[in-house]
């Protein structure tokens, strides 16, 4: 009987396609006994206690940077990038790492809170539990620095976790999983699952706990679709479209550097990259002046070769492609580069300016080494303009003056004043974005409570005489609660 051969999937270097890897496709039964397994370490994961962990967390984290030089190469292989760019994402993927190992243990720690008068024979402590088991589905652009924020934090919690690394990423996610295991102090703690859409759509809908997503808005809506179905709670890190604000006394130079930096690094492939520039029309012709001499001077290839490498996923090619010429056709003028700058697998730098606001490119993810540029009239425009986005991911303001204001009015998860992306290389504040651009947060504290759930225990100190939970109440009792609610106001609990 010929024996039926397990579906599979390949990886590939983006710049010459070739194959780089080869990984099963897991199925539904696959995922199920993943998450067996993961669920069977969990209880004794969690007796390990915040020490015993931190010690596996931060060996895991030193292993990563004593082999840093094989992860970043790994990294570079699979999305294309430059290995600088590659071994800055694991050093800010191992900060996570120890970031968390480091903090569990206080963010986790029981709170007390005031019983109120009415309660006041009571303890009231709130304790923080971990779920147990984690599902936690990446995406390729940071395939190393994304899932990390997540699975770290939810290990340290004392979940064990699951996790499905992008199709066009899997040898790093395998990597990530075999280095663990050298300091695991048993199986199952952490385990990578492989396949394509239909896997992370299988670990939606098993036996895990809680699930955190990284990846576009469209998969997030039926990741979270999905995860409804079987009450499993859910982190949606998704895409963004995010603003740049240029005041008329910012700091031209540096406001210039960073945003092009923010554009076009890692091929324009970051969620949290620029992709819209509103900047005063006073400081405007100067902006697009210094944006086209830096664009002339930096440029798509191999890694090696390139200041940024090629689009990872073929698919994506046509999507720049589209926003350019919506860009045009709609009003914009390119001033650098255009139509022509797209040759597969590499776009060169674009820089549009004056794109209506109703065009695609300037309302959709572009995902590609292109920058819009639009003047305006006053900082309450590009604050309005800034704010009209589906989208609500990062923003970065730059203002010698204003940047505090016009921060505090921006519809988004984070924003850098004088800066771009440094929010997310600063481990303890949250990471994430509203509107489409998700819900719930990785890393700091906040992020950190998003492994775990809160469970509130009240104790009785002592006995009052009167019976407020009981049918012994008496008339005396109610008369009693409503004097006090009068007299402090409704102010009892
Ligand atoms: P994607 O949505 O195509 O895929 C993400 C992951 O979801 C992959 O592992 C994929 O296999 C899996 N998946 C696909 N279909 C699924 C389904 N039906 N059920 C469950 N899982 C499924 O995203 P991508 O192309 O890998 O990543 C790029 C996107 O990620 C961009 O939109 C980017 O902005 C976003 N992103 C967001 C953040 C953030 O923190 N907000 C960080 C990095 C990337």
């Amino acid at each position: 009987m010929a024996t039926r051969r397990r579906p599979s999937f390949d990886s590939h270097n983006p710049v010459t396609d070739e194959v780089v890897g080869t990984y099963p496709i897991m199925n539904k039964g696959d995922v199920a006994d993943a998450v067996a397994h993961a669920r069977a370490a969990s209880s004794q994961w969690q007796a390990l206690g915040f020490s015993d962990r931190k010690k596996v967390l931060l060996a895991w984290s030193s292993l990563i940077i004593k082999r840093i030089e094989q992860i970043a190469a790994l990294v570079s292989l699979e999305t294309g990038k430059p290995l600088s760019d590659a071994r800055l994402e694991v050093s800010i993927a191992v900060s996570q790492i120890g970031w968390a190992a480091r903090h569990a243990e206080s963010i986790m720690r029981t709170s007390y809170r005031r019983p109120g008068l009415l309660m006041a024979n009571m303890a009231a402590t709130v304790e923080r539990s971990p779920f147990g088991v984690v599902g936690v589905i990446g995406p390729w652009n940071y395939p190393i620095f994304t899932p990390v924020g997540s699975i770290a934090y939810a290990l340290a919690a004392g979940n064990t976790v699951v996790f499905k690394p992008s199709e066009f990423t899997p040898g790093v996610g395998m990597w990530l999983e075999e280095i663990f295991s050298e300091v695991a102090p048993f199986a199952d703690i952490f385990t990578t699952i492989t396949g394509l859409g239909e896997t992370g759509g299988a670990l939606c809908v098993s036996d895990i706990d809680k699930l955190s997503f990284t990846g576009s808005t469209r998969t997030a809506k039926l990741v979270a679709a999905q995860c409804a179905s079987v009450m499993v709670p859910v982190v949606l890190e998704c895409g963004g479209k995010d603003p740049v604000i240029v005041a008329a006394d910012a700091d031209m130079k540096r406001a210039v550097d960073a945003t092009m930096w923010s554009a076009m690094a890692n091929a324009g492939q970051s969620c949290i990259g620029a992709e819209r520039v509103y900047v005063d029309e006073k400081v405007a012709d100067e902006f697009i002046a210094r944006a086209i001499e830096l664009a002339a001077t930096i440029h798509a290839g191999a890694p090696g070769d390139g200041n940024y490498g090629p689009a990872t996923m073929p698919a994506q090619i046509k999507v720049i492609q589209s926003h350019i010429k919506a860009a045009i056709a709609d009003g914009g003028t390119c001033v650098y580069g255009g139509p022509q700058s797209v040759k597969a697998p590499f776009v060169q730098p674009v820089v549009l300016v004056d794109v209506p606001e109703n065009s695609k490119a300037v309302r959709e993810e572009t995902f590609g080494p292109i920058i819009i540029i639009n003047r305006v009239a006053s900082m309450s425009q590009a604050i309005e303009l800034a704010n009209a986005s589906r989208y609500g991911l990062g923003a970065n303001v730059w203002s010698k003056r204003r940047g505090k204001s016009i921060a505090s009015q921006l519809q988004c998860g984070m924003v850098a004043i004088n800066s771009t992306f440094a929010f997310a290389a600063v481990a303890s504040v949250p990471f994430g974005g509203v509107k489409d651009s998700g819900s719930g947060r990785v890393h700091g504290p906040e992020g950190f409570l998003e492994y775990t759930y809160a469970r509130t225990v009240v104790r009785t100190r002592f006995y009052l005489p009167l019976k407020f939970l009981s049918f012994k109440r008496r008339p005396q009792d109610d008369k009693l609660v409503i004097a006090l609610t009068r007299m402090l106001k409704g102010r009892l609990g």
